[in-house]
């Protein structure tokens, strides 16, 4: 498995792997995407992100890899990196897309720059369990195209809420489509394995499919 190592919270990533056995790679340069059999877009900021991944000449073999199949998960500034669309991006930011999904950066809003809230994640392991979601200055998606498979949300009432209707109650916050997969939280950062588990059971069945 690798993980793109270029800005962000690449160490929290591999840890989480290795709790799980799964070996791992730092990708900074094109010819490390070779033989990957999975990739990991960490969180971060996706506005570096993008101008690392050019400037390193990462951007077109990785749409390339997107394009041929390569299972990746982008968590936070990651799904960003995968998201067809972006709103409140830099005028000239660039993503490498592959998921037809419309992202907010910031989305939580500019002052409240972590916020953390129980959701329901029915796709992982123990679905009765609700998932302990971190948000670091995270998007959320707005929109979904129709090949996308919603996977959580934030619930109506999240935890912090005021009393009054919060504008993140509802909105999408993990998805799937095909081997794309995208969490806006952070789950590297609270011990729960469940969401890598999820993705590394992806990388999985693609292998198999393939094999
Ligand atoms: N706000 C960041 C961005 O736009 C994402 C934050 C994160 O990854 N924790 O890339």
């Amino acid at each position: 498995m690798g993980v793109l190592a270029v800005q962000g919270d690449v160490r929290e990533h591999a840890q989480a792997l290795s709790a799980l056995g799964v070996t791992w790679v730092r990708v900074r340069r094109p010819g490390e995407l070779a033989d990957l059999d999975g990739l990991i877009l960490p969180g971060g900021e996706s506005t570096v992100q993008d101008k690392l991944t050019r400037a390193l000449g990462l951007r077109d073999p990785l749409r390339a890899a997107i394009s041929d199949g390569l299972p990746v998960y982008g968590s936070c500034a990651g799904m960003i990196m995968l998201a067809s669309t972006v709103l409140d991006g830099e005028a000239d930011q660039q993503t490498l897309g592959g998921m037809d999904v419309t992202v907010r950066r910031n989305a939580f809003g500019r002052q409240v720059d972590s916020f953390e809230t129980d959701l329901r994640f029915p796709a992982l392991t123990e679905p009765e369990r609700p998932i302990r979601a971190v948000f670091i200055r995270a998007p959320w998606i707005e929109a979904v195209g129709p090949g996308v498979e919603v996977l959580a949300r934030v619930p109506e009432r999240p935890q912090g809420s005021d009393a009054g209707v919060s504008p993140a109650a509802g909105r999408v916050v993990a998805a799937r489509q095909g081997n794309l997969f995208a969490t806006s939280f952070h789950p590297e950062v609270t011990g729960d394995l469940r969401v890598h588990r999820y993705f590394v059971d992806l990388v999985r069945a693609a292998r198999e499919r393939v094999a």
